[in-house]
């Protein structure tokens, strides 16, 4: 899908499915319930095809028992068939970057064969240790290559696209910077649910570890500041406003 036009890094952004929750689980004393996307990003570097997480997976059409009453995940929403309608084959990612293992962000990983999975060293004990239902193995512990980080990690080498820990809502939770030709985007997933997350310094009614989290917005917030865009992880409003299946211009976004 890469023309010859184009060169550099370029980003594209998918919602793969939505979840009705408390909007206490985003931002504690907030009333009321959200219904929110899980966020899926592909980031064609010239080295490789990769996937910021991978949303719901499909085992959720169609359900409607237990988690299938407050996931909403229509046919042909999973991260497979939206890499297919640009035309891009799931065989050909050889990264998968899971911001963490819960079930709205690795939903989609059975789905992407030959795919190595980067994920942080305590994220990926922490999601087998069975001790939180956010969690589900069959999302992720598939015989897959993983790799194993420990904090930053600059996956080719050449600054574009760079892990770094956000630990705080689980105790292995990363994000991304991602350096395109239009400005840096940070991939923050649940490091920062919402604009207001960092606007307030709003944290969730529940995390990991406060101290963590608290900390990871406030990286967040240098690289704001430094002009990065910031991509909020359930966000829904700003989410509205993010053009999908397309290459992202950072500079049409709505203003940090
Ligand atoms: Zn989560």
């Amino acid at each position: 899908m890469r023309t010859s036009e184009q060169q550099g890094v370029l980003l594209y952004a998918f919602t793969c499915g939505h979840i009705t929750l408390p909007m206490s689980f985003f931002l504690d004393g907030e009333p009321g319930k959200a219904r929110v996307p899980a966020c899926v990003f592909l980031i064609d570097h010239p080295k490789g095809l990769v996937l910021f997480d991978t949303g719901f997976s499909d085992r959720f059409v169609g359900m409607e028992k237990g988690l299938g009453k407050i996931v909403d995940m229509p046919d042909g929403a999973n991260i497979s068939d939206r890499l297919k309608a640009i035309d891009v084959d799931p065989g050909q990612i050889d990264y998968i970057i899971n911001s963490h293992l819960h079930i709205d962000h690795a939903g989609g990983n059975h789905m992407l064969p030959n795919a190595t999975i980067i994920v942080q060293t305590p994220e990926w004990d922490f999601g087998l240790s069975g001790e939180d239902s956010a969690y589900d193995k069959v999302d992720f512990d598939l015989g897959q290559p993983v790799k194993r980080i420990d904090g930053e990690h600059d996956l080719f080498g050449d600054g574009t696209i760079v892990i770094f820990s956000t630990a705080g809502h689980t105790p292995g939770h990363q994000s991304v910077r991602v350096r395109t030709a239009t400005g840096e985007a940070v991939l923050a997933a649940d490091c920062c649910n919402m604009r207001r997350s960092l606007d307030e310094m709003h944290l969730p009614d529940h995390c990991y570890n406060v101290d963590q989290y608290r900390g990871s917005l406030e990286t967040l917030s240098r690289l704001r500041r430094a002009g990065a865009q910031v991509f909020y992880g359930h966000d829904p409003e700003f989410w509205s406003q993010v053009p999908q299946a397309q290459e992202l211009d950072l500079n049409t976004l709505p203003p940090a």
